[in-house]
């Protein structure tokens, strides 16, 4: 009998089975996937860490979660700075000085503000009702169409002027020649990879992979005492009140006989007409000097139910779908559920890490 049946071996998982069982409780984690580590999961190929899943760089403002995946893994000083590509433009991002020199020829804060001024006053909106009033409110018109309409169109699938405005304003826009993505204090990459780390947070815990939860879901319940379920929340109920919508992604990785194959870990393309959205160089993530390279490109894909879950599409419409879900799950008396997947919303790494710490204290202090 396990205190713990932990469903999915992600950062959730594993950071909620590593807490009980520092704390006593005996976990058995489970994942249907062949590996641990959920989306984070960094495969070594020829001594690069390929992110199988996407790009993914740890950063935080939260001293205390800094220091907590520290204990895991030293991280290196990489700094996301991607390149966004338009035809055949090159410009920085996110939106900085940098980019408006490059777009405009403007030197200082001041002819970059006035600039932006100008260009915004033409389309200013009191209340920005999608994603594309939002953008031209917020740095106006060249930058909205050579920068975003096209990416933020084929990322989602959707015209801008249907999707929310809440999708972009998590990009910084700055007013100084600081090309550093994130506005958080701490950032960097796992040295060895991600897949290490959790490791490391799992040694000495029961794993089994390639199990999915469903196919034997009475007797897992029976082994332990409570279930931490970390996979899709509508799954769970049998999509009794039909699947939530995600938008999914399909990656094409290549390896090439070349030391540098584009000097940056991440450029975007931002026309439409290219059918990624970006080219990861992995290697960029660890200053690898090996001679060769892997890169991978990243194509948007509408999604069906069996396809990977990558992000949620939370309009109001899935919302409400939800909604039902979590009144179901507040009933539960013996099942957690933690995790992007079972609560339908995009969370970065170190919010989840902060979730599953406070789930753990919660749950074991019972
Ligand atoms: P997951 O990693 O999805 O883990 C859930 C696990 O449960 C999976 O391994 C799955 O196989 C397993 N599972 C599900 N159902 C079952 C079942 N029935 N039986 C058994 N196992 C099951 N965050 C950042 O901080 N920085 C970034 O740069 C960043 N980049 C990202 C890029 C992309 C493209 C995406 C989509 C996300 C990115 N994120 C980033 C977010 C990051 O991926 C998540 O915060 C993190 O992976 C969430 O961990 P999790 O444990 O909740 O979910
Ligand atoms: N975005 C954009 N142009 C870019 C990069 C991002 O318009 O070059 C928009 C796009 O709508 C995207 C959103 O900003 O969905 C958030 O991008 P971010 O890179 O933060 O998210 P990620 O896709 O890496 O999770």
């Amino acid at each position: 009998m396990y205190d713990y049946l932990v469903v999915g071996a992600g950062l959730f998982g594993s950071v909620f089975a590593y807490e009980a069982s520092r704390r006593g409780k005996k976990c058995l984690v489970i994942d249907k996937r062949n590996h641990v580590a959920g989306n984070i999961y960094t495969k070594e190929v020829n001594g690069i860490n390929v992110h199988e899943y996407g790009a993914h760089i740890f950063h935080t403002s939260n001293k205390e979660i800094w220091e907590y995946v520290n204990q895991f893994a030293e991280f290196n000083r990489y700094t996301n700075s991607p390149v966004a590509r338009y035809k055949d433009e090159l410009y920085n991002l996110p939106f900085n000085m940098n980019t408006f020199h490059a777009l405009w020829g403007v030197k200082t804060p001041e002819e970059a503000k006035e600039y932006i001024s100008r260009q915004i006053a033409n389309t200013y909106k009191e209340e920005p009702a999608n994603l594309e009033e939002q953008a031209l409110n917020l740095v106006g018109k060249d930058i909205y169409e050579k920068l975003i309409k096209g990416y933020t169109e084929k990322q989602w699938g959707k015209q801008a002027t249907e999707l929310p405005s809440f999708i972009i304003k998590r990009l910084p826009v700055r007013f100084t020649y600081d090309n550093n993505y994130f506005n958080d204090k701490y950032q960097g990459i796992p040295e060895g990879g991600y897949t290490k780390m959790i490791e490391k947070m799992l040694e000495g815990i029961e794993v089994r992979l390639n199990t999915d939860y469903f196919s034997h879901k009475k007797e897992f319940d029976a082994m332990a005492h409570t279930v931490v379920y970390t996979g899709m929340i509508d799954q769970y109920y049998e999509y009794c009140y039909g699947a939530l919508e995600y938008r999914s992604l399909r990656f094409e990785t290549e390896q090439l006989p070349v030391e540098n194959y584009q000097g940056n870990a991440v450029v975007n393309y931002t026309e439409y007409e290219v059918p990624y959205t970006r080219i990861i160089e992995h290697k960029h993530f660890e200053f690898n000097t090996s001679k060769e390279t892997i890169i991978t490109r990243e194509y948007p894909k509408t999604w069906k139910l069996g396809d990977e879950p990558y992000y949620p599409i939370n309009d109001e419409k899935n919302m409400n779908v939800f909604s039902k879900y979590q009144e179901l799950a507040a009933k539960e008396t013996n099942v957690i559920f933690g995790g992007r997947l079972a609560n339908y919303q995009y969370f970065d790494m170190h919010n989840v890490i902060e979730k599953a710490l406070n789930t753990v204290k919660e749950a074991c202090s019972k």
